[in-house]
């Protein structure tokens, strides 16, 4: 089912929670909704769901206006961080629930509830659980028993705030791969929480950035990593180091750096920020071009397949961090200490004002 959000505004006690959000979920899509705490995220959920009353603004599911329709009505699926297990009822009794409480018209046969429950035990890979009770599960296997339940009644949409937001960071690594793999087999329409910028990035098939009750871009994981629309995505998404200094003729003057940004054409602008991510600086021992700075190895990180190097600029005394592949580190041969030349190779500029370029 395909939601529309259009112009929600949210208020709380004067204090904008929502500022005009507009959003297209297509049927079928996993969509994170990514941003700091504070953000908006829950509210949005929440509103989603029915939950919540926006101040303006509308939510279409398909074609229909659901301002007028209850939580129950909207029939959606929720997994919450804290999962709300029965915990005097076994997996198997929590998972068919949903499907027991209802009114007998419409409630399946013990044989079609039995048929589901065991059918849901399988999607979650829990099938030798159906008898254990909740206390008896680790976390991550009862956030997939709350998967489960929340998936028994067959909802149109599911929705789900941080819900791996309790357990630990290698837990939450396999569940997250767990449930991209469950929602390509099941391909729901999902809404899916997070304030990690790495799970949702893994998870979604788009993500929506969003910061203080706004969107700041919505694309494909590589669009909004690759190209973002602000400084904030920009920062947000991954580690960066800032070249300040100011565009002259088309070039990026930031210390002892000149670089050529042939978009920028002849434009000059006072005070602009580069954003450069780690992986995007060359690291040399030898001056061997003439945009490098020299810079001071201040600190390397060397575990693992990528090797973190931090150095000091000579022009400007800031610090630059570098990510750089193992074999190629150990082929530089870089000390502690050392003098190195350093230059970036892309270099995004985002002019004030004018997020564009
Ligand atoms: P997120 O889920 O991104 O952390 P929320 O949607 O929970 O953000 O909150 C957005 C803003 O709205 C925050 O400033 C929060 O304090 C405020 N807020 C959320 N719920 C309420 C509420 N029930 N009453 C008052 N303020 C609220
Ligand atoms: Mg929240």
């Amino acid at each position: 089912m395909s939601i529309k959000v259009s112009n929600v505004i949210k208020n709380y006690d004067k204090e904008a929670a929502l500022k005009g959000i507009e959003l297209n979920i297509k049927k079928g899509e996993l969509v994170a909704l990514l941003g700091p705490s504070g953000s908006g995220k829950t509210t949005l959920l929440r509103i989603i769901a029915g939950l919540e009353n926006p101040d303006d603004g509308e939510i279409f599911f398909e074609e229909q206006d659901v301002a007028n329709l209850e939580v129950k009505e909207r029939n959606v699926g929720f997994v919450f961080q804290h999962y709300a297990l029965f915990q005097n009822m076994t997996v198997f009794d929590n998972i068919a629930f949903g499907l027991t409480v209802r009114p007998r018209a419409t409630r399946p046969t013990k044989n079609k509830i039995n048929e589901k429950v065991t059918e849901l035990l399988r999607l979650v890979k829990l099938e030798s659980f159906a008898n254990r009770f909740p206390s008896q599960l680790s976390g991550g296997q009862r956030q997939r028993v709350a998967l489960a339940r929340a998936l028994a009644v067959e909802p149109n949409v599911l929705l789900l705030d941080e819900p791996f937001g309790a357990l630990d960071a290698k837990v939450r690594k396999d569940l997250r791969r767990w449930l991209r793999k469950l929602h390509d087999e099941i391909q729901i329409t999902s809404i899916f929480v997070t304030h990690d910028q790495e799970e949702a990035l893994e998870v979604a098939d788009r993500v929506v950035i969003m910061n203080q009750g706004t969107i700041e871009q919505i694309g494909t994981p590589e669009e909004v990593y690759h190209s973002p629309a602000s400084p904030f995505v920009y920062d947000f998404l991954g580690k960066v180091n800032l070249f300040h200094g100011r565009i002259n003729k088309g070039n990026l003057i930031s210390g002892g750096l000149e670089i050529p940004l042939p978009e920028l054409e002849e434009k000059d602008h006072k005070e602009v920020t580069g954003y450069v991510r780690p992986h995007q600086i060359t690291i040399e021992k030898f001056e061997t071009n003439q945009t490098s700075i020299s810079a001071i190895v201040t600190h390397i990180h060397a575990v693992g397949p990528i090797v973190y190097v931090e150095v000091l600029r000579e022009d400007t005394n800031e610090y630059v961090e570098i990510e750089l592949m193992n074999d190629l580190f150990y082929e530089l041969d870089i000390q502690l200490g050392e003098r190195v030349f350093v230059r970036p190779n892309e270099l995004k500029v985002f002019i004030p004002q004018d997020y564009s370029i």
